[in-house]
């Protein structure tokens, strides 16, 4: 037995089946390449999820890293630490707020905002106890705890886990009178995401965003933007919201604030909505560590220059010209924003789950999002050619 196949068995005898992987064991990797235990080189099209957007193992956050490693790791909250303030001022700074919560994932930043939103409903609107409710939109995806998936619209994240708690109210993504119609005197926020990434790449229509601000300053209701995946330079601005000029009250922050190497999330808003927070109310022992805050410093001096920002933009134009070459006999929509894809397969191609075992076997690693899309999302390191070698994979995999 190779040695891939036997770590394989490992992971299947001893881990929960709640991933279906694609049959690849990574052991390395580096810019936007990976290598697999015997020594394979595959593209990365899908930096995890977009956590590794500045590819894997940048010099700049590895140092970082190693350099905290070798000072302190963890004090807990319980203290202050050196390298606490300066992440909380930097990420502030480019988020346009007063304030930073910092979390591990992007769940638990999801779930505190949530909890920001009803206290601030109770104390600062005047909703009544336990009445506050919040707008989200069918097709989200906003992590897997049982909060976020009593509010899901995917059968598969929710069947068997409730009871849920309720409060949330789905309306179709990108429809403003939907929204408008359920945004009541009881609404304390309305969650978003700016682009709806596990959904396929759901780029909302032209102005909703802004109309979904003005709605929210009309009704004195806070504008939440999951930006965990769309956000930190992934759509060619530093926030997906940035594409329209929309400032949200509440940012949320994931992925790629740990530069891929550490679990890091966080809330960004201001004082108003923050303070809601006092002692005791809300915590976690990992959350704004210092090796997470260290690496989350430099992933902020990063994207301040907005270089990160304009690569994006470049690559992206790239990646739609290649792909709009593909034969669009097998494609029934293509959706690109910054450096993000989603290709739909029509049925005449394979369904998306096949196309991304055939692009492994063509030195390509991609993930299907549901059974007809093709999510692509490299590092942001990765070259133009890189991006041809890519899509040439992608057109034999839909053949
Ligand atoms: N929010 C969005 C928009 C996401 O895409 C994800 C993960 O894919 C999450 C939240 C959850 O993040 P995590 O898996 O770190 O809990």
């Amino acid at each position: 037995m190779n040695r891939s196949s036997h770590l394989t068995d490992l992971e299947e005898q001893y881990g929960a089946h709640n991933y279906h992987p694609l049959p690849v064991v990574i052991a390395e990797g580096e810019g936007a390449w990976v290598t697999d235990t015997e020594g394979n080189r595959y593209l990365d099209w899908l930096a995890a999820y977009s956590a590794v957007n500045f590819g894997h193992r940048h010099p700049r956050l590895t140092a970082a890293a190693h350099a905290q490693l070798d000072r302190i790791t963890l004090a807990s909250r319980a203290f202050r630490t050196d390298a606490l303030g300066p992440f909380l001022e930097g990420l502030a700074g480019l988020c346009g707020k007063d304030a930073v919560l910092p979390m591990n994932t992007g769940a638990e930043a999801v779930e505190t905002a949530v909890k920001a939103a009803r206290k601030w409903g109770y104390e600062r609107k005047g909703i009544a106890a336990n009445r506050a409710r919040i707008a989200v939109f069918d097709g989200n995806f906003h992590g897997r705890t049982t909060t976020i998936v009593g509010f899901s619209s995917d059968p598969g994240s929710r069947e068997g886990f409730g009871p849920f708690d309720g409060g949330f109210d789905s309306v179709p993504y990108g429809d403003i009178d939907a929204l408008a119609a359920v945004v009541g005197p009881d609404t304390a926020a309305v969650l978003l995401e700016p682009v709806q990434g596990e959904a396929g790449v759901i780029v909302p229509p032209a102005g909703w965003l802004a109309e979904v601000r003005r709605l929210c300053d009309e009704r004195n209701v806070l504008m939440i933007a999951d930006e965990i995946q769309s956000g930190l330079g992934r759509t060619g601005h530093t926030f997906a919201c940035d594409r329209e000029d929309v400032k949200p009250d509440v940012y949320l922050l994931g992925k790629a604030l740990g530069g891929g190497i550490v679990p890091l999330s966080a809330v960004a808003c201001d004082r108003e909505v923050m303070d809601v927070f006092t002692p005791g109310t809300h915590g976690s022992t990992f959350g704004g560590n210092p090796l997470a805050a260290a690496v989350g410093t430099e992933v902020v001096a990063m994207l301040a220059t907005g270089e990160w920002q304009q690569r994006a933009r470049d690559l992206g134009r790239y990646l739609e010209g290649a792909l709009v070459r593909l034969d669009r006999s097998r494609v029934d929509d293509i959706r690109v924003c910054g450096l993000w894809a989603g290709v739909d397969l029509a049925d005449t191609a394979p369904p998306a789950r096949e196309v991304c075992e055939r692009l492994l076997r063509l030195g390509v690693l991609a993930k299907e999002t549901h059974r007809r899309t093709v999510r692509i999302a490299p590092p942001l390191v990765i070259e133009p050619e890189e991006i041809d070698r890519g899509v040439a994979a992608l057109a034999e995999a839909i053949g």
